[in-house]
């Protein structure tokens, strides 16, 4: 095994790569994979960018020139409904391209030529991950981010959620757009930009892919207000011990 993690920013992602033995790194297309081991398990560590492109192309290269055999996307993202609070964790069940409508050639949603809407996450993977997002949300997170900063940033109690995470080439901060989605996407539980795009590229490659979120914002008008504080001073904490987590979780079952 090789497990592949692709985040969109910095921030997200901070923490693995320090945390990554006999690290290398490689330049290609623009950006910088960083080999190594991370708990034991073979991994190659991206930052993909924004967007669907950047995350389809980034997947693509992990599994056609770094040889990684399973992808893990972690990040952050806007609730996709309204049950979801700043500080839950989603794991996807499937993916959907919110954005894509060559309605009425195909159905909206639908990827033209495919017939597929949803792109299934791997399921093996994704329990591993809600097992590793249950553990650090029981024995982690209290040790991890303090009482003051858990205040500040209104984590209550955090929660997890499986379920369709839709991806598309723009930032919702409209709290009608997120209802309109969420009415015709049943069972939505995020919204971000780059996860629906990397599980279509590894449907196509045949390689085992899953999808975890910090629920950063509810995608309505307060969406950009302190974000990027979100993300280094929470957001990188749960990717980084939820990661960890996972990794020795697979480390267990060898
Ligand atoms: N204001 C930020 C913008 C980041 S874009 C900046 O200046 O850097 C948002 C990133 O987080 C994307 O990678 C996307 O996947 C995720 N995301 C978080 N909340 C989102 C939302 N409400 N809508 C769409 N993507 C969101």
């Amino acid at each position: 095994m090789r497990l592949g993690i692709i985040s969109a920013l910095h921030e997200e992602q901070h923490g693995l790569v320090e945390a990554m033995q006999g690290a290398a790194t490689a330049l290609h297309g623009g950006r910088v994979y960083t080999l190594g081991k991370l708990w034991e398990i073979d991994a190659v560590c991206v930052l993909s960018r924004i967007g669907k492109v950047a995350g389809a192309v980034t997947a693509t290269l992990l599994v056609e020139k770094f040889d990684v055999t399973h992808i893990l996307f972690t990040g952050v993202a806007g609730a996709g409904d309204r049950s979801i609070a700043v500080g839950d964790i989603v794991v996807a069940d499937a993916l959907v391209q919110h954005d894509m409508d060559a309605s009425p050639l195909f159905p909206r949603f639908e990827v033209p030529l495919t017939g597929l809407a949803h792109f299934q996450s791997d399921h093996a993977m994704s329990l591993q991950l809600l097992a590793a997002a249950h553990g650090f949300l029981e024995h982690d997170l209290a040790g991890v981010i303090d009482a003051a900063q858990r205040a500040a940033f209104g984590l209550g109690q955090p929660r997890v959620h499986r379920g369709l995470i839709s991806s598309g080439d723009q930032f919702m901060n409209d709290g009608a757009a997120i209802d309109a989605l969420n009415a015709a996407l049943p069972g939505l539980v995020a919204v971000e930009m780059e996860g629906a795009a990397v599980a279509q590229v590894c449907y196509e490659l045949g390689v085992p892919c899953a999808v975890m979120r910090t629920i950063s914002d509810n995608a309505n008008e307060e969406a950009a207000t302190d974000f990027l504080a979100f993300v280094s001073a929470v957001a990188s904490k749960y990717a980084f011990y939820i990661v960890r987590r996972y990794c020795q979780g697979l480390l267990e079952r060898r």
